[in-house]
């Protein structure tokens, strides 16, 4: 758990926060609470060093940083894998596997002893056959053999009873990893997940080398996505309903986009996908479909018809070209995104690999 205080000790981070929190130019809503929370209780030391820097010489955070700090040294800690449900697991597993081989090695006892007992019950039989003492032993090698039965039972449970914990750990583990690639928020993968996603798939397509025969070639598309003027929503309407901007918008691009389509939240009100093998003029051709259904829904404010909002999103889109980095190939798509803002948002901009330099122009494909 990120917040252990007790409530005496929360209720003076909240007096000494509140006084800091309400000076700043930001909207006090939790966000905003979590940093100087965070800031008074000294318990981040790299955020209180970014709000120090932040605010020094007088100068207050508004929204856009505090946003940014929040995500920088709070978020990032939060979707982490939890660093207590690996110890947790870790002790869990070791548990287990101390009972199985304690069990085992009562079990292998068990049997050694039988095993002697057999030697000598086989020895008195052989060397006296006198029917009392035949009868004697035949009943301690029946108590024996039960013996053994037992403890071959207890083993058998303790097995299983080990293969049912050790599922339990499993599914804490498999949760907590997809906790930790998913984004809270919309449910789409995260930045890391979208990060694994693209060292794997640039691996991958340094394998295949494109077919230079193919009509249209194929390689791994990248397509960038930023809400247009997402920051008036915010101003004009909420944080709330900003959330619920982005949450209808990740909706639409995951619902256009194909199974095989990483779709992530890689920034605030950024989205990027990255589709694995395709032509620059399929990925075209997904943006152009995911720009217009963003343009043309409607997300609803309120109980009125009338209250309802239009969002519009503008897109960058681009091929690997062949031995390229991923920050070269994110780049030139952050570049590409960056012309369709520049161009009066609500559209889609395309830029092949020749346009890499950054002293060149941008050029946009014809
Ligand atoms: P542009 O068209 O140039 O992209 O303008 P913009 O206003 O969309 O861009 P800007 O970067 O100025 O503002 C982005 C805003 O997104 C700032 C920040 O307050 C907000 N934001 C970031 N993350 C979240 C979030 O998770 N929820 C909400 N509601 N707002 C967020
Ligand atoms: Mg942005
Ligand atoms: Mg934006």
């Amino acid at each position: 758990m990120r917040y252990t205080d007790s409530l005496a000790r929360s209720a003076e981070h909240l007096r000494a926060a509140l006084p800091l929190m309400t000076r700043q130019r930001a909207a006090l809503h939790p966000v905003s609470y979590a940093v100087w929370y965070e800031f008074v209780s000294a318990r981040n030391l790299a955020l209180h060093q970014a709000v120090l820097t932040h605010t020094r010489d007088g100068a207050t955070l508004d929204e856009a940083q505090t946003w940014a700090l929040y995500q920088d040294h709070i978020g990032s800690q939060l979707t982490s894998l939890d660093a207590a449900t690996a110890q947790k697991v870790g002790d869990g597993l070791a548990r287990v596997l101390d009972t199985m081989a304690a069990s085992a090695a009562e079990a292998g006892q068990e049997t050694a002893r039988f095993d002697n007992s057999l030697n000598t019950w086989v020895e008195q039989l052989l060397g006296d056959p006198n029917q009392q003492t035949q009868a004697d032993v035949l009943q301690e090698l029946l108590s024996g053999s039960r013996e053994i039965r037992g403890a071959v039972g207890a083993l058998q449970s303790q097995l299983s009873q080990s293969q049912h914990e050790i599922e339990a750990l499993r599914q804490e583990v498999r949760h907590a990893r997809n906790e930790a690639l998913v984004d809270a928020l919309t449910g789409l993968s995260n930045r890391r997940a979208f990060d694994q996603a693209l060292s794997t798939c640039l691996a991958n397509s340094a394998h295949k080398p494109d077919d230079p025969k193919a009509a249209a070639s194929t390689a791994p598309c990248l397509v960038l996505g930023d809400i247009d003027f997402f920051k008036r929503i915010n101003d004009s309407f909420g944080h709330g309903f900003g959330d619920q901007v982005l949450r209808a918008v990740a909706q639409t691009l995951k619902t256009v986009a194909a199974n095989d389509i990483i779709t992530a939240r890689i920034g605030g009100e950024e989205f990027a996908l990255l589709l694995p093998r395709s032509s620059l003029d399929q990925a075209e051709g997904l943006a152009e479909k995911m720009r217009s259904t963003v343009a043309k829904g409607r997300i609803r404010r309120g109980e009125q018809a009338q209250e309802q909002q239009n969002v519009t999103i503008s897109f960058g889109v681009t091929q690997l070209a062949p031995g390229e980095s991923a920050n070269d190939f994110l780049n030139r798509a952050d570049r590409a995104l960056y012309a369709s803002k520049h161009q009066g948002r609500n559209r889609v901009t395309v830029l092949t690999s020749d346009s890499n330099d950054a002293q060149e122009p941008v050029k946009l494909r014809a």
